[in-house]
């Protein structure tokens, strides 16, 4: 007779997605549109909530198609079995050009390489036109056609062979969308709108143009054009306080642990590395199974909040790398196994204010995206 082991013990900290918030924002960001078409980017693992079910969210909502940074990420889409279009916004590797087209991939290009390689796929046994979406540096300084090479890129004849001379797409990229004074958007806006006009002079069939991220998309009418392409929004997150309060995005994540240990601690106790707090007065403290290995931002250490049972309680000393220490002495009954909320709102306390997205990255000088990204996948998603 075998050995029956014990299931393995799972900790109990998870991220919890909700499908239905994003489909929610993905019709939410569809309607601020006059077109509804999106291009719903999930790199980076869907910003942290699994690229695979994020993206089948967004397409049952009605998405356009989806966009990823890098090949391997819209391998793994389509290998999950997505047929809508998938757009590789980093551009294929040197010498992946016959994978991409294997997977009907579309991607970005905006070097003289990028169509040599692409035409040479094309010539190749069994290869075919490729779907490009043209890039134009509109002022980012990143990836993209130069305005002043974009004609000589227009006029290349690998180009129009390694596409049959239909390209898929044109875009750019916005720098400053979601700077409160944004000087920059409307001039890069103005010299993408005069490449679309070359791109048509050149004698490409009409493609469809696209400009938009989350800040550009809830800010700028002017940049929706054929297609926008928001990431954060998607997730519930708006990029700029106030953009998208007329949308009541919903925040797609809730990560949930529990409460795995309580110790009273006497006052003038220093905690935690460094000793960077000292107790004021004696402490019931909790000890929590979520550190910075989990996307808990240790500079949040000095700010950063908890949700338990609907309240708001104060992290004591540096977060760790697998555990956080809470302050609960202001909680009249409190017990190992209660739940504790990370970030999002708290399923049982309707009217506790939730821990957002904002505030970590506040609490912790990151960026919204980072934030969000960050929460690392060793935390099981459900
Ligand atoms: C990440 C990315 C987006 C989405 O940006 P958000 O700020 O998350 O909306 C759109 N386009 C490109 C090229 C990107 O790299």
């Amino acid at each position: 007779m075998g050995v029956r082991f014990a299931p393995v013990p799972v900790r109990p900290t998870f991220a919890q997605i909700d499908a239905d918030a994003l489909m929610h924002n993905l019709r939410a960001l569809a309607e601020r549109t006059s077109h509804g078409q999106v291009l719903a980017v999930v790199k980076a693992d869907g910003y942290g909530h699994g690229a695979v079910r994020a993206g089948r969210a967004f397409i049952e909502a009605g998405a356009w198609g989806l966009a990823v940074a890098l090949l391997e990420e819209a391998v793994e889409l389509r290998e999950a079995g997505v047929l809508e279009p998938i757009l590789v916004l980093g551009g294929v590797y040197p010498g992946y050009e016959d994978l991409a087209l294997r997977h009907d991939l579309s991607m970005v290009v905006w070097e003289p390489e990028q169509c040599e390689r692409l035409a040479a796929a094309r010539r190749r046994p069994g290869g075919r036109a490729a779907r490009v979406h043209l890039k134009l540096d509109s002022g980012m300084g990143r990836l993209g056609v130069r305005p002043e090479a974009f004609q000589a890129m227009l006029e290349r004849a690998d180009l129009r062979e390694a596409t049959d001379g239909k390209l898929e797409g044109i875009l750019t990229h916005l720098a400053c969308a979601d700077d409160e004074e944004d000087p920059v958007s409307e001039g890069q806006l103005d010299l993408f709108e005069r490449a679309c006009e070359q791109l048509s002079q050149a004698g490409f069939e009409a493609t469809r143009r696209h400009a938009a991220n989350s800040a550009g998309t809830l800010r700028y009418a002017r940049s929706h054009y054929d297609l926008v392409r928001p990431g954060l929004a998607l997730y519930g997150v708006s990029p700029t306080p106030g953009a998208a309060s007329d949308l009541a995005l919903r925040p797609a994540m809730r990560v949930i642990s529990r409460i795995a240990g309580l110790r009273t601690m006497p006052a003038g106790q220093g905690i935690s590395y460094g000793h960077l707090t000292h107790l004021r007065r004696e402490t019931r403290v909790a000890i929590v199974p979520f550190g910075y290995e989990d996307g808990f931002p240790r500079r949040a250490s000095a700010h950063a909040q908890v949700l338990i049972q609907g309240r708001r309680c104060r992290v004591l000393g540096a977060i760790t790398m697998d555990t956080t220490l809470v302050d609960v002495t202001d909680l009249e009954v409190v017990r190992v196994g209660e739940p504790v909320v990370l970030l999002g709102d708290d399923p049982s306390h309707a009217t506790a204010q939730p821990i957002t997205v904002a505030e970590l990255a506040r609490w912790s000088g990151l960026i919204l995206h980072e934030v969000l990204c960050g929460i690392s996948p060793r935390v099981p998603r459900t």
